[in-house]
């Protein structure tokens, strides 16, 4: 059977590099369905929908097209045939995201998705890497392997600064990575509908003192563990 793997945590806890290279090293496929969060929160700006108004959210959410590209070598996100793939790593869609996340209709109609994706993947016959908040205790709770990827704070908040600083943006500094990150952790984990949990049968790493290729390292030898 092919193999499927949750990686949840909060943010800049390098998810996505782990669940990247987890993928890549397997052969399996990538799902960032952070980027699905975003790309509709993105569609939500451009068209003036009140981030603050959860109801208006809910009305339109069924609207945009969100496709994803889900090569870990190549992820793209698409939104009515338009690829926003850096689009959806801006601020306003930052600041945003968490706010449209907590719909509830949102997240109806995005987990709807997720496991369509990885059906789909399963009767090609590949395994799937998904990663998110809600991945081992909502979307795929019957995954081979959970994981829960934490790190400090600070150790996060570098991270994401680091990020930015090389995709161009040289005044993103650690202290606005913090406070992004301590905002949307609050909001994550304080939301009625699937806020972020570690689920109970999750092994935990904590990446602060890790390389992400130690990071990989132990996904991986867990997962051959789990299939012996
Ligand atoms: O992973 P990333 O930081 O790109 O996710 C952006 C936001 O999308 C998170 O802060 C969270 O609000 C939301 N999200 C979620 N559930 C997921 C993945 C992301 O609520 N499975």
């Amino acid at each position: 059977m092919p193999l499927i793997v949750a990686i949840d945590g909060p943010s800049g806890s390098g998810k996505s590099s782990t669940s990247r290279g987890v993928a890549q090293r397997l052969g399996l496929r990538y799902v960032d369905t952070g980027a699905m969060y975003r790309a509709m929160s993105w569609w939500m700006l451009e068209n003036d929908v009140d981030i603050d108004d959860a109801e208006a959210i809910a009305d339109v959410c069924e609207r945009p097209r969100i496709r994803l590209e889900i090569d870990p070598l190549d992820p793209r996100v698409f939104v009515d045939g338009r690829d926003v793939s850096a689009a959806i790593r801006e601020d306003a869609v930052a600041s945003a995201v968490s706010k449209v996340a907590a719909v509830p209709q949102v997240r109806t109609r995005l987990v709807r998705q997720q496991r369509e994706i990885v059906s789909r993947c399963l009767a090609d016959d590949v395994g799937v890497v998904m990663e998110g908040r809600d991945i081992g205790s909502v979307v795929l709770p019957d995954a081979d392997l959970k994981v829960y990827l934490t790190a400090d704070p600070q150790a996060r908040a570098e991270r994401r600064a680091r990020e930015r600083q090389s995709g161009g943006d040289a005044s993103y500094d650690v202290s606005s990575a913090a406070a992004n990150l301590a905002d949307r952790d609050r909001r994550d984990t304080t939301r009625a509908a699937s806020p972020l949990q570690a689920p109970d049968d999750a092994v935990h790493i904590d990446g602060t003192h890790l390389s992400l290729d130690d990071v990989i390292g132990e996904v991986v030898s867990h997962l051959a563990r789990e299939s012996q």
